[in-house]
């Protein structure tokens, strides 16, 4: 007995008829008994009451066969203890014999606060934490539910919401306050979606979607079944509540649900929004999203016939394939360094931009084709200038091209064939690259910049990283990203987010660069307050290889 009071089992020794001889400590605290409380009583005080007017049939019934359910194996039922308190446990019932007497050993854990715990892992896996909104898992078990329903035959209806640059809001007003935007966008969209008996969703950090599966008939509009107009009038409220510059683009679809099998409507409001956003739309609604969704569609296209090309053997075709290059400039107004920027014309993707084709051509490997012919470009190019005319040519990288091992090699023997210092090359690598691998990107890095070439951190401010990344890193410039240059409109005296940017660069001993400047109130806001070199529209827009060896030979 002493030994079973040790254990952290519950122990409970039985004989033939059910009647317990022995019970241990912890069997006691489990079911709320004082110390010799159990003895003399039969088990069935243990088991709720549908088990235990079952408990004499089986055990008469094991006598006589020798078969049980429970006998020999963990099983999980249910238990009540003194106070009549139903608990989940675990059992695992055994014989023994001593003396000849037969008895029946039950040790037995309690599960309950370990079902409590999966109940709460379930439970934060469906609700938002933060807003108490169900998540994007949960919108996939409701889809998968709804799948198996009679609406299935009919439409969904949908409104995607997305904060307006929300990551340069937390920057800005810190974390905090960026909660309580989500809060109460929350809180708002979920009363109004109520009105409408529609479900919403967190579907990403500042994403929200409502989703309507109610109304059968196809002549519903979208915005009449999800009320865009509700939705519009709570834009301007969030900002003016809290008194900050929020502002919301929101996409809204309605499609037949049987057409969802092949595109998620998850990635086609995604794509939508993307689009509305990139067409200007932010901060008001964009109800006429099916261009989002033949975008959506012809970026699946795309991925497609990438895959179907790299699994050729001849590889990835380069055919509509360009380079366009964008000087930089320094306060005197002098070219100083160039970027080089893909350009890509399919005349079957009509609408894809850019950065979607590189996004596509990432996730296909086709970027490691792509990056090459840019550098053989630019290699071309500056083999090309009278070697007084030559600036630096910056390249931009993926990650997929950076953990290339033939990468190094690629370049230095692409500098040999057209005789280019490696000076004059430079790389341009985001932030968000960075902080997938610095260890990986460091060690590439120190190769690089031993050799002679340069690097700088491009679109500087809008990923997770921060200047103590940089600082550890051999780079020589940092561009800040165009959004926090859009800022500077001359309404405000300062732009604390690019003058510190700016400071702290300068205390590292980086170059700054602007990116994305359009205005002569930004360049003379910038130049006033200590940016190195400027690119953007306001002196140079990209411009084809011709007019760029032109322009460099008359500097
Ligand atoms: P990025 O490296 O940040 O390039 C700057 C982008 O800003 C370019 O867009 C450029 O045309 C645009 N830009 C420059 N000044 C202004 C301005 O004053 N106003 C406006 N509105 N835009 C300005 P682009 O050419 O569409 O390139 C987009 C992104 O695609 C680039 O952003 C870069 O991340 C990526 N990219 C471009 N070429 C390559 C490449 O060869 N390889 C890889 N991996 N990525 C590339
Ligand atoms: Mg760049
Ligand atoms: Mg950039």
């Amino acid at each position: 007995m002493q030994l079973l009071n040790m254990l952290s089992d519950a122990v409970v020794i039985s004989d033939e008829m059910g009647t317990i001889t022995s019970a241990n400590q912890y069997c006691l605290n489990l079911f709320g008994y004082e110390d010799n409380e159990l003895i003399g009583q039969n088990v069935k005080v243990l088991m709720p009451p549908e088990m235990a007017s079952k408990h004499d049939g089986f055990l008469a019934k094991y006598k006589a066969t020798h078969t049980s359910k429970l006998m020999g194996k963990r099983t999980e039922i249910a238990a009540v203890t003194k106070s009549g308190k139903k608990i989940e446990i675990e059992i695992f019932l055994s014989e023994l014999f001593r003396d000849n007497i037969k008895k029946y050993v039950a040790v037995i854990r309690d599960t309950s606060h370990i079902k409590q715990l999966e109940g709460l892992v379930l439970n934060s896996a469906l609700y938002d934490d933060l807003t108490k909104l169900r998540t994007r898992y949960a919108l996939s078990l409701d889809f998968e539910k709804l799948l198996l329903t009679e609406l299935r035959y009919g439409y969904v209806s949908a409104v995607m919401l997305d904060i307006d640059e929300f990551q340069k809001l937390n920057t800005v007003f810190g974390r905090e306050t960026g909660d309580i935007i989500l809060k109460l966008l929350a809180h708002k969209i979920s009363l109004m979606a109520q009105n409408h008996e529609a479900a919403t969703y967190r579907v990403s950090g500042d994403r929200f979607l409502i989703i309507s599966t109610n109304s059968l008939e196809e002549t519903e509009s979208a915005d009449r079944v999800i009320c865009m107009n509700d939705i519009a009038a709570i834009i301007p409220e969030i900002g003016q509540a809290l008194n900050l510059p929020v502002s919301i683009t929101a996409v809204c679809m309605r499609r037949p649900i049987s057409d969802l099998s092949k595109k998620s409507i998850l990635q086609l409001l995604e794509k939508s929004l993307e689009t509305a956003r990139r067409d200007g739309n932010g901060g008001k609604l964009s109800q006429a999203s099916d261009v989002g969704i033949d975008y959506a569609l012809e970026l699946d296209a795309l991925s497609m016939k990438l895959k179907s090309e790299m699994n050729n053997k001849s590889g990835f075709s380069l055919n509509h394939l360009d380079i366009a290059i964008q000087p930089k400039v320094n306060d005197h107004k002098k070219i100083v360094s160039c970027e080089a920027l893909l350009r890509w014309k399919d005349p079957d993707f009509k609408l894809l931009y850019l950065s979607d084709f590189i996004r596509v051509a990432e996730s296909t490997g086709a970027i490691i084709d792509v990056g090459h012919y840019v550098l053989r470009r630019v290699c071309k190019l500056l083999s090309e200038l009278e070697p007084e005319n030559r600036v630096r040519i910056y390249i931009n990288l993926s990650i997929r091209e950076f953990a290339d091992k033939d990468f190094i090699d690629k370049i230095i023997g692409c500098c040999k064939e057209y005789k280019v210092s490696h000076y004059l090359l430079g790389f341009e690598l985001t932030e968000s690259m960075i902080a997938i691998d610095i260890e990986m990107v460091r060690s590439r890095l120190i190769e690089l910049v031993a050799l002679g070439f340069e690097i700088a951190v491009d679109d500087f401010g809008t990923g997770q990283s921060n200047l103590k990344y940089i600082h550890q890193l051999p780079v020589s410039s940092i561009k800040i990203d165009k959004s926090f240059i859009d800022d500077i409109n001359g309404e405000a005296d300062n732009y604390p987010v690019v003058d510190s940017i700016i400071e702290m660069a300068g205390h590292m001993k980086r170059t700054t660069v602007a990116e994305g400047v359009e205005t002569a109130v930004q360049a003379k806001y910038l130049w006033e307050n200590g940016v190195d070199e400027i690119q953007g529209y306001y002196y140079h827009k990209p411009m084809p290889e011709n007019d760029i060896l032109n322009l460099l030979s008359k500097h």
